[in-house]
């Protein structure tokens, strides 16, 4: 982009790569700042931002968010990126599941993927989704959110895509669904989805889409590649990177989540794997007790595809440990 992009004291002259930090607040001893790269294109075009690790354990979008950081050339892009590959940095060091490890006054942990836009008047999780919105998120033309399953789960990989009323945003989102070359594609109304960075982007015009990819706490390459390929192809369609676009056939159209609680405690076992497709009230695991027998099979609550398992097998009474998307 021929113009500078500012972002607090970072100046990112036209044509080049520069990495900073994003001043949040801080701790008792010492600041809280969130890594970032902007990536300031040689052409004119479009400003897209990346984020990756709202959830701090979600590995996979982080190792894609740094690839991208390292392999991406200013002399390709027209227009510009801005990546932050750790949003919630304090949750990413202390290895905290889904929460920012941070007392929200007397509310306890909160997930910060339920925050945004956040608030400026709020506790640090509230004020750091604010600054992130207002000084990055706000300025975007398209949001790149990635995740993936969190360590407690397994996932199959699949894009995000939150519907509002306006065709054209809801098309363009569609499409990049389709280019990023992930099989599934999760597809639901806006509404009710309030405090995700997607859904408030949205509300704001800002088109945007989820990309789930990895699991469980590690880094499988396979799921890095994949995260990476999508992205890429993503930004071939929206004319930021240089490249023919890669043609896919569309995805597999998901609507709603259906969750699998187990009714009692006691060890899980799995009987059907993870990306198959199940019928209504077909057994896809069981819960086994401790003299060796099962006290309750786990049935599938509707048919669709088996998109989310527990990877922990110490289940709670009322605990969610599947979940199940329908198909359109
Ligand atoms: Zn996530």
């Amino acid at each position: 982009m021929k113009n500078i992009i500012e972002i607090q004291n970072l100046r990112a002259e036209s044509c080049s790569k520069l990495s900073g930090f994003l001043r949040i607040g801080a701790t008792p001893v010492r600041p809280v700042e969130l890594p970032l790269t902007i990536i300031n294109g040689k052409n004119d075009g479009s400003l897209v931002v990346i984020t990756a690790g709202i959830h701090g354990t979600e590995y996979v979008g982080i190792a894609t968010a740094l690839d991208l950081i390292k392999s991406l050339n200013p002399a390709n892009i027209s227009g510009a990126l801005i990546i932050v590959p750790v949003v919630n940095i304090l949750g990413f060091e202390q290895r905290s599941k889904c929460t920012v490890p941070i007392e929200d006054d007397y509310n306890g942990t909160r997930n910060l993927g339920r925050l945004f836009p956040g608030r400026v008047d709020g506790t640090l999780p509230h004020i750091l989704a604010h600054i992130l919105f207002n000084q990055i998120i706000s300025k975007a033309n398209f949001l790149i959110d990635l995740h993936g399953g969190d360590i407690y789960e397994y996932i199959a990989p699949c894009t995000m895509v939150y519907t509002t009323d306006n065709k054209d945003l809801d098309q363009k989102m569609l499409d990049a669904a389709k280019f990023s070359g992930i099989e599934y594609c999760i597809c639901r109304s806006f509404r009710g989805q309030e405090g995700k960075l997607s859904v408030e982007a949205l509300k704001i015009g800002i088109p945007s889409i989820t990309i789930e990819s990895g699991d469980h706490g590690v880094i499988d390459e396979s799921k890095v590649n994949l995260a990476l390929n999508a992205v890429m192809n993503i930004l071939r369609y929206l004319k930021v990177l240089d490249g023919e676009i890669k043609q896919y056939r569309p995805p597999k159209m998901l609507k709603d989540l259906v969750v699998v609680r187990a009714r009692n405690g006691g060890l899980l076992r799995t009987l059907i794997p993870l990306g198959s497709t199940v019928s209504k009230s077909e057994k896809i695991g069981y819960i086994q007790g401790w003299s060796g027998e099962i006290v309750e099979y786990l049935e599938a609550p509707v048919s669709g595809y088996l998109i989310q398992w527990s990877c922990n097998p110490s289940v709670t009474s009322g605990e969610s440990v599947a979940e199940i998307a329908i198909f359109y």
